[in-house]
Formats: C-alpha cells, structure tokens, sequence
C-alpha cells in the first residue's frame, strides 16, 4: 500500500473516531439534561396533583371522617379530565396499595408504586409500546387517609430528538470524512512528494544514470534527506568518475607500455637475427651490437623507472623537516660535471617538510629534462646563423640557461625549474605527466627517454600532496614548479 494511502487512511481512522466520539458524548449530553428536565417537571406536576387532590379533599361533606373510595374515585376523574390535551394517565391506590382508581391508558407495572412509602417519592422512565414515560409516585394525606398517586408523562419527544441527534451526526460525520478524505489525499501527496522525487532519482541511479539528483523541494527533514542524497549521490558520481578514468589510465598505459616495449624488443630482435644469421663485417657486427646494447639499456632504464613509479605509488608519505639548502647543495654537486648546460641555482634558506630523496628524483628528473630541452635541435648551417640568432633574441639571450630557484610563497615553498628550450605547446601540457608521453617520440627517444620522468614526478608529488604546475610557449622555453606546504 502506498504511504500516501497509509497516512491518510490512518488520519481518517483517528479523524472517524473523534467524531464519533465527540458525537456520542453530546448528543447524550443534551439528551440526559432534556431528560432530567422532563423528569424534574413530572415530579413538579405530580407534587402539584398530589396538593390538588388534598384541597379536593378538604370540601368533603362533614359527614364524613375518612375519606371514601367513591370521593377517591370522583377527586381523580377530576384531576384526569385537567390535564393539558384533555387527559391525564394517573393511578391513585389506598394505604395497602390496592388500586382505587385507573385512568385509561395507563399500563404502567407497580414497581414504582412498591418502592414508595407514605414519606418519599419515587419515579421511573419506562418503556411503552412505542413511546416512553416518567413513572411517578407521590403519597397524599387526605382525610385520615394515605394514598398514593401514580403518573405517567409521555417523554418520547426526548427519545426521538436523541435518535435525531443520532441520526444528523452520523451523518455529518460522513460528509465530514469523505470531505477530510479528499482533502487529505492532497495534503499527504504534497508531503510525500519529496519522496516520490527520491524514489525517481533512487530508481534512475539504479539504471545507472549517476548525473540525475532529485528535486529539493522543501526545508524539513525530507528536504534534509533530499539534499543528503544529492551530496552522497555526487560523492558517488565524482568516485565512478575517478574509477573510470583510472581504468581508461590503465588502457592508457596497458597500450603505451606495450607500444614502448615492441619498439626496442624489435630493433633488438632484429639485429641479434641479423647477428646469427649473416656473416658481417665487423663495422656492422659492431654496429648491431651496438644498437642492442642501447636498447636494452633503454629497456632497463625504463623497468627501472616503472619500478621506482610502482613504488611511489604505494610510498607512505615519511616527511621530514629538510633544510632547503642540503637539497640545493646535492643537486648542485650533482649537476657540477654537466658543462653542456649552464644551470643556475639561487634558493631562499628555509626548513621544508619533505621526503629529501624523493624530491631530489623530481628535480633530477626536471633538470635532466630542462637541460635536453636546452640542447639545440641542430647546428645552425651557414648563412642561418640569423634563424640562431632570432631563438637566441626569443630567450632573451639565455639559450641554454637552466634557472632552479627555491623561494618561500604564501602557502609554502616553491621551487622551480625553469629553461629557455624548445617549450611545449600548449595542447601537450596536460598529457606530458602521462607515462610514456613524449611531445616528440624520436628527439626522447634519441636522448635515452621513455616518457616515463614526468609520470614518477607526480607520483612523488601526489604523495607531499601537490602537484606539478607547468608554464611553457614554443620556442621561449618551460617552468616547471610545485610547491611544498609548510
Ligand atoms: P622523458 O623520459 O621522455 O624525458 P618525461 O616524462 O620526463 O619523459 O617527459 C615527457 C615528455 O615531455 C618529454 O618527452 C618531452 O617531450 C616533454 N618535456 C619534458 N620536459 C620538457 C621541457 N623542459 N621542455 C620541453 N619539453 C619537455
């Protein structure tokens, strides 16, 4: 059953017996104070008969000491003939309560008339055929005698009201129910329209449709729910996202691993096939070997280099506090014995919290790439010493300059490394972290690379949790920086 039914069946069932509640209790409120008032009037009028016959009484020839049954008899025709409408109902019975006197009509048992003694009055509603009746019974004194007077007065008309009442309110409250039924059908789709819209957002997530959210559509605690599936439908969506392109990362590389592996396998393949199978010279037998031997070196530097990313991958981040100067200091020694490029450090001393040899690899890495960079892609033939002199303007006459500053910044410590090369364009910079990318496959290849450097820079910087920023136009050279936190 829907809860939309649920909360308005439930809402009638409580609304149903209110109604009904509150309906019994006042109609019968209104019936007894009716009643009471019809009973109170009938002792009233039987105390008034019971004065009346007294005074009747009183006009009795002298002759008499006690009163006598035919006066009883005459007195009582009398008062019956008074009433309203032309007839009382009354009965009048002697001190041993034998009855004298029965007006027509009067049906009423003598219960009544046992219970009442020369000292009280009694009475009784009762039942007849089809109406209803006070019963009452007084004494009177009248001429030595005691004698007891019965009425009847028809009470119907209160009965009847009360079955009108009874009658009216059943059926208010079924218009009332059914008006409160329609009403509330609206009001529980209205509140449980929030739901209707989480189930629809359940359900297309479900078929997969992680971009669908579900409308807000009100502050309560089902707005709350809604707006709390919507965040943890996003923290969904941002993870499958993550998790898709980290398979479409992995093909990536599946499919660029495999490529780099074939390349040096085949050129080995074929020289060591050329080597056993053809007598050569020994210029060429040289040559062959040659070729084998850089490509299988080049395979080793790359299993070495996938290796050192596999294991920064899985590194746990042990930074320790590191003066900047003893990293300087490394990399300078380093790079002392490298008289092909002109590489300038200038660094601002400060305590940085990192883990020194892994941030020594980055910039290794990042200088080795500067300084390939820097490397001129050909000599300048005769007469194009121009062209050789336009790129050295565009460098502003630094050609070859490799800067690595280190300098403390708002939110830590930069360091940079920065050439005045070939540059990068702009539609390769964010592929040039990918492993194996390489902007021009034959120039990295032709210097020992895999385009493996970068992708292990930014697995080490993952994990002091930065990143690599890279600034870079054609022909004026790259910076490539990161920033430490403090
Ligand atoms: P590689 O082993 O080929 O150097 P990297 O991952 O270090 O691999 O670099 C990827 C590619 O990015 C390089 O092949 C090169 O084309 C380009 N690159 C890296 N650094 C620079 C730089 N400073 N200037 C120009 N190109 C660069």
């Amino acid at each position: 059953m829907k809860f939309s039914i649920k909360l308005v069946l439930s809402t009638m069932i409580v609304l149903a017996l209110a109604l009904g509640f509150s309906g019994f209790y006042f109609v019968n409120y209104v019936f007894e104070t009716s009643l009471d008032r019809e009973v109170g009037q009938a002792l009233d009028e039987s105390s008034i008969l019971s004065f009346a016959f007294e005074t009747a009484a009183l006009n009795v020839p002298l002759k008499y000491s006690v009163l006598p049954d035919s006066v009883v008899e005459e007195i009582a025709s009398k008062l019956e003939m008074g009433g309203q409408g032309g007839g009382r109902l009354l009965r009048i019975a002697d001190e041993e309560k034998n009855i004298l006197y029965t007006s027509g009509g009067f049906t009423a048992d003598e219960g009544v008339l046992a219970q009442t003694d020369e000292h009280t009055k009694s009475y009784r509603v009762i039942r007849g055929q089809d109406s209803y009746y006070v019963h009452t019974c007084v004494s009177i004194n009248a001429l030595n005698r005691i004698l007891y007077l019965e009425t009847m007065k028809d009470v119907t008309g209160v009965f009847t009201e009360r079955a009108m009442g009874f009658s009216l309110y059943r059926k208010v409250t079924v218009v009332i129910l059914l008006t409160g039924t329609v009403i509330m059908l609206f009001i529980a789709s209205f509140l449980t329209k929030p739901i209707r819209l989480l189930t629809k957002a359940t359900r297309k997530m479900a078929e997969g449709d992680y971009t669908y959210r579900a409308r807000q559509i009100s502050r309560d605690e089902l707005g709350q729910l809604t707006g709390d599936f919507n965040r943890m439908a996003n923290a969904l969506e941002e993870n499958i996202n993550a998790l898709e392109e980290e398979i479409e990362a992995r093909e990536e590389f599946m499919g660029a691993f495999a490529h780099e592996l074939k390349t040096p396998l085949t050129a080995i393949i074929g020289y060591a096939d050329m080597l056993r199978s053809h007598k050569m010279d020994e210029e060429k037998s040289i040559m062959s070997a040659n070729y084998i031997y850089t490509e299988g070196k080049r395979l080793e530097a790359m299993s070495f280099r996938l290796l050192d990313i596999i294991v920064a991958k899985q590194e746990e981040a042990q930074l320790q506090e590191t003066p900047v100067g003893e990293l300087f200091a490394y990399l300078q020694e380093m790079f002392a014995e490298k008289k092909d490029a002109d590489i300038r450090f200038i660094h601002e001393e400060a305590v940085v919290r990192m883990e020194a040899n892994l941030i020594k690899t980055v910039l290794v890495n990042l200088i080795d790439n500067a300084c390939k960079a820097s490397e001129p892609v050909r000599m300048p033939a005769a007469g194009e010493e121009d062209i050789a002199a336009d790129e050295a303007a565009a460098s502003g006459g630094k050609a070859g300059v490799v800067e690595v500053t280190g300098q403390t910044v708002d939110d830590g410590y930069r360091i940079a490394v920065r050439d005045y090369g070939i540059g990068i364009p702009e539609a390769e910079q964010g592929k040039i972290v990918k492993a194996f990318y390489m902007v021009d496959k034959s120039r990295a290849r032709s210097k020992n690379g895999a385009g493996l450097g970068l992708a292990l820079c930014a697995e080490i910087l993952k994990i002091h949790h930065s990143q690599l920023q890279i600034e870079s136009k054609v022909g004026e050279g790259s910076c490539f920086s990161f920033v430490l936190a403090p």
